[in-house]
């Protein structure tokens, strides 16, 4: 076979994940092993090196055939130079990851942030595929997003565009804080970490809801119990919907994307979540921004990350 393929990393705190793409996105053989994150990041992006010639090396493919390696990272990257700033959950700063995996493995690397390059593998293989302009939202701890346009990560003027989660959306009468410093982002209202914190203080308030017999309230419990009828429940997640609707709105009227796409963690709570997000989408946007536009699951889960890191090199 003379076709190229596509290295993907996925850089996270305990694993390293690669896998090997075609040049249409799919995922071909994938494999994964330790970080080492305690060894830190020479040991680290060794690691990478050796997990990276072992999945080649037990594929159908050769290592010529590799036209180029991406990695998804967690933190403040300078992309360009490929140069993690600062990863919070690796422990690093100022790391030339590009530089160094390039010398350890001669091919052109690309680093991209998490959310983005999950962003780019929906767009690419996943529930965005040949569609040009697609805004992920990925709903896990945070709130994390990516916009693509015309089939290519829009970075912005220094890599800080998709940062959906912080969107200050929540009135400043209902705001917290949030973990980036502001008030009233989408995250504190929509993530996960903000379903929690919603279902606990209903139950401290002493409202009558099942929630109150669970131990230690996980955002899967706000959803089983909302799925039961629970009207704190319910009312929980119409109001993590409702705030991604309206941001959905206002992300509309700035880049009228064909598709918005939602992952992660919360997007299991299925339809009782999106049909929220649609009717709120509906209720804040003139009837030509709905027209041909919308509201889907992600669909590649966690093979999202290595996908995405995979096609940074036909389109980071
Ligand atoms: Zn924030």
């Amino acid at each position: 076979m003379g076709d190229q393929v596509y290295l993907g990393v996925d850089l996270g705190g305990t694993a390293i994940k690669v896998g090997l793409c075609d040049e249409q996105g799919n995922l071909l053989q994938t494999d994964e092993g330790p970080t080492g994150t305690e060894h830190g990041p020479d040991v680290v992006l060794e690691n990478i090196a050796q997990y990276a010639r072992k999945l080649v090396t037990e594929s159908a493919y050769t290592w010529d055939q590799v036209a180029g390696i991406g990695a998804g990272i967690a933190g403040f990257l300078d992309i360009p130079e490929g140069f993690v700033k600062l990863s919070p959950n690796l422990g690093w700063r100022n790391v030339p990851v590009k530089k160094i995996l390039e010398e350890k493995l001669g091919k052109p690397v690309k680093i991209d942030n998490d959310a983005n390059v999950a962003a780019l593998g929906e767009a690419w293989a996943g529930a965005g595929r040949g569609i040009a302009n697609i805004v992920c939202y990925t709903l896990g701890t945070g709130v994390g997003g990516g916009i693509i346009i015309n089939g290519r990560i829009y970075q912005g003027s220094n890599g800080m565009a998709g940062e959906l989660g912080h969107m200050i959306i929540v009135p400043d009468l209902e705001a917290i804080d949030c973990g980036c410093g502001k008030k009233g982002c989408l995250e504190t209202v929509s993530s996960a970490t903000g379903i929690i914190r919603m279902g606990k203080e209903a139950v401290e308030r002493g409202e009558h809801t099942s929630l109150a017999l669970v131990e230690n309230i996980m955002a899967k419990d706000v959803f089983d119990a909302a799925k039961t009828g629970d009207e704190t429940a319910l009312r929980i997640i119409n109001r993590a919907a409702m705030y991604l609707g309206k941001s959905m709105a206002t992300v509309s009227v700035v880049i009228n994307p064909q598709r918005f796409v939602v992952g992660g963690g919360v997007s299991k709570a299925g339809d009782i979540l999106f049909d929220a997000i649609r009717k709120y989408y509906r209720e804040c946007t003139q009837e030509t921004a709905q027209e041909g536009v919308d509201i889907v699951p992600a669909i590649l889960g966690n093979d999202a990350g290595i996908v995405g890191a995979a096609g940074l090199n036909l389109r980071g």
